[in-house]
């Protein structure tokens, strides 16, 4: 980046330092880094497409005015999402390696790996990491102790441990993706050589179709070899998909062989992975387990605590106290309430007061408690959750397999949605309202007879939760 940029953005920084409040600058500006200026497209990095959205919304021509005071002419304004929160790629190397991509702004767009050229192999900028997971920004507690130290020693020198693979599971927003980018980016710190490779279950089944249909396997497979450290996130994608797990049974193997290592996280014990090999699960097993439980009081109080340093917010005790008390499952929505609480006050020019955050809070507990939850979201989890079709559950099948995972949907919609039985019914392919009383009172018995089968539903229950915000 030339200086002239910096200049520039500096100079607009400090106009809309004077124009706005000083916790909306915090907010939304402190934090955005120019990028380039070239052809009159002023480009900046945000963090997150939420900061994004926002941007872009209430902000963009502000934005673009006091630019073009500094630049004395007219300039489009592009924004570039730096964090890559979950499978896409750089949007910076995209820019640059992808010239028919001449979007105005940047949203989150397809993209497929093998139009980037080496770049993405050689490039650990490019491995999708995200920089605020790091080991320092995790709140350490009871709960997540040992997965911590786990995964640092792993870190420190990742293949030399007897940690190989390592295995995160737990449910989810517990922090399982935190403590994976944490080890690379500690990997790459220590060693910027080392080639990283973080990827998600779903973009490595995503990219191996693509390799097969392209007949690209051999760069596929390139990729994957060349790694010291794979990180594997959410492994129970895997579920059923039997030629995707053949591809990563011998990408496991041959870097396990060369003494790699490999990180593996699931939202649950091998044992509970449907779909998944037998032999991939010994593999799993061969390693370290190790385990993330939601946080305790004092650690929720600690997370927000850190949450609100990072943004440079300070936020009065009993509000954190309040947001730490109520909101408990997990710190995905420990912090989505903060964001939300943060954005509501940047929004409204209000003070973060503990009437706005009992508000913010009462809306998302009333969410939960009425129990807005669709029956789309309930069908799609149970769905996913044994590896199924929707249209397997929706249909006519008696296989027992889906017919009690069509059970399960029936108890939780009832539980949860709010919808009278008839709906229901109707909704699981035109069943009768008898058959759904019967399926709930099924499910309701072995919950109250299997410990395990109780666990199994809150697990999918929790996931639930996590597809509202
Ligand atoms: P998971 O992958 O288990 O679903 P994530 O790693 O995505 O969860 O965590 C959700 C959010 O909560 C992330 O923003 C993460 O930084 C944060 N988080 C989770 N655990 C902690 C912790 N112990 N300390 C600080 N932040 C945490
Ligand atoms: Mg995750």
């Amino acid at each position: 980046m030339n200086d002239s940029v910096t200049k520039i953005w500096d100079l607009s920084l400090k106009d809309i330092k004077q124009s706005i409040p000083e916790h909306t600058y915090q907010a939304w500006f402190k934090s955005l880094e120019p990028v380039s200026f070239d052809n009159g497209v002023f480009k900046i990095n945000v963090p997150n497409t939420f900061h994004f959205e926002w941007l872009e919304t209430n902000y963009k021509d502000m934005i673009v005015n006091v630019l073009k005071k500094q630049v004395k002419g007219n300039i489009k304004l592009q924004f570039l999402i730096k964090k890559i929160e979950n499978d896409d790629i750089n949007d910076q190397d995209r820019d640059e390696n992808n010239s028919s991509n001449k979007s105005n702004s940047n949203v989150r767009q397809e993209d497929n790996f093998f139009s980037m050229g080496n770049k993405y192999v050689d490039h650990n900028k490019s491995t999708q990491l995200n920089n605020r997971y790091t080991f320092d920004n995790f709140v350490e507690g009871p709960n997540n102790q040992f997965s911590k130290v786990a995964s640092r020693a792993v870190a420190e020198s990742p293949g030399n441990t007897a940690f190989n693979p390592l295995l995160i599971y737990g449910g989810t927003g517990l922090g399982k993706t935190h403590l994976l980018q944490a080890i690379g980016n500690m990997v790459i710190n220590d060693d910027p050589n080392k080639i990283v490779i973080y990827v998600s279950s779903e973009k490595f089944m995503v990219d191996f179709i693509a390799a097969i249909r392209n007949n690209k396997m051999n760069k596929f497979g390139d990729m994957y070899r060349k790694a010291d450290i794979l990180l594997v996130d959410d492994i129970q994608f895997f579920g059923s998909k039997e030629s995707t797990q053949e591809q990563f049974f011998h990408t496991f193997n041959e870097l396990y062989q060369k003494g790699k290592q490999i990180v593996i996280t699931a939202d649950r014990t091998p044992k509970e992975l449907n779909g998944i090999e037998e032999r991939l699960v010994s593999r799993f097993l061969s390693g370290l387990m190790v385990d993330i439980q939601p946080p305790d009081y004092e650690s929720r109080i600690a997370i927000l605590q850190k949450k609100a340093n990072m943004d440079d917010l300070l936020i009065p005790e009993e509000i954190l106290d309040f947001i730490a008390k109520n909101i408990t499952s997990n710190v995905r929505e420990l912090e989505g309430t903060m964001t939300k609480i943060f954005a509501y006050s940047s929004l409204t020019h209000t003070d973060i007061t503990l009437a706005l955050a009992k508000k913010v809070t009462g809306d998302i507990l009333s969410v939960k408690k009425n129990n807005v939850v669709s029956f789309e979201a309930i069908l799609k989890t149970v769905t996913e959750y044994y590896n199924l079709s929707e249209n397997e559950i929706i249909g006519k099948s008696r296989v027992k397999e889906i017919a009690f995972a069509r059970q399960i949907v029936m108890y939780l919609s009832r539980k949860l949605s709010g919808s009278s039985l008839k709906t229901i019914g109707m909704k699981l392919g035109g069943r009768d309202h008898t058959t759904v009383i019967h399926g709930y009172n099924m499910i309701e018995k072995k919950i109250k007879k299997e410990k395990k089968f109780k666990k199994d539903i809150s697990t999918i229950k929790n996931q639930i939760d996590f597809e509202l915000y």
